[in-house]
């Protein structure tokens, strides 16, 4: 480990959000979690969480098949696996996220009406069946990007990046990337683990 490295680190480390976070509720094409977990490290969430898919083909979270597309960002975005999706939104609502459901329902709001700055769990849907109502409801609220084409949804990883660079624009027009939101203990103890894995 180089000094620059080292001093790469900290500061990549002063700028993640702990408050910032995603659940992939059963994203099984490993090309779109990959490419979630790169927009998770550009914007800076410290953790991923995810329910693995159930049946089929099992996804490896541990890194080997986000390698092809992740361009590394695995290694620096951790991803906690969670057994279901209404759970997770429970667990994450007990440790003070609002959890942000993309699904279309009676009470979605366009996803640029709400504040970022909070600490924020945005929950990504399956490819093939999205977000499933029960964790819908358990969510804080629903958000939709509005879209006026001919096909009705969005790939998931394209959504994941419009609604979290939203989150970086609020997050950085408030100043939350000026000043490390890990405390130095923190930001020392995942320097130590990012440089010696
Ligand atoms: N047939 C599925 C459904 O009815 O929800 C489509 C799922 S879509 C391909 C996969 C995921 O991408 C969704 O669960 C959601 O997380 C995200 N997504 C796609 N389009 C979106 C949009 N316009 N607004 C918010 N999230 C969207």
């Amino acid at each position: 480990m180089t000094p620059e490295r080292y001093a790469k680190i900290l500061r990549v480390l002063s700028k993640r959000q702990p408050t910032l976070t995603v659940l992939m509720d059963e994203v099984n094409k490993p090309h779109n979690l990959s490419a979630i977990v790169r927009t998770c490290d550009a914007v800076g969430v410290l953790q991923a969480h995810a329910v693995p898919p159930r049946g089929g083909r099992l996804v490896d979270f541990d890194g080997h098949t986000f390698e092809a597309t992740s361009g590394s960002a695995h290694k620096w975005v951790p991803v906690q696996k969670h057994e279901g999706a209404v759970g997770a939104v429970r667990d994450l609502q007990a440790q003070g996220f609002q959890v942000l459901a993309t699904h279309l329902s009676q009470r979605s709001v366009d996803y640029r009406e709400v504040d970022y700055t909070r600490p924020t769990c945005v929950l990504l849907g399956a490819e093939k069946w999205g977000v499933g109502d029960e964790a819908a409801d358990a969510a804080d609220h629903n958000i939709i990007i509005p879209m006026f084409g001919m096909v009705q949804s969005l790939n998931v990883s394209v959504a994941a990046a419009t609604i979290l660079f939203e989150a970086q624009r609020q997050r950085l027009a408030a100043g939350m990337y000026d000043a490390p939101q890990l405390s130095e203990a923190e930001l020392r103890r995942w320097a130590f683990e990012w440089a010696y894995p």
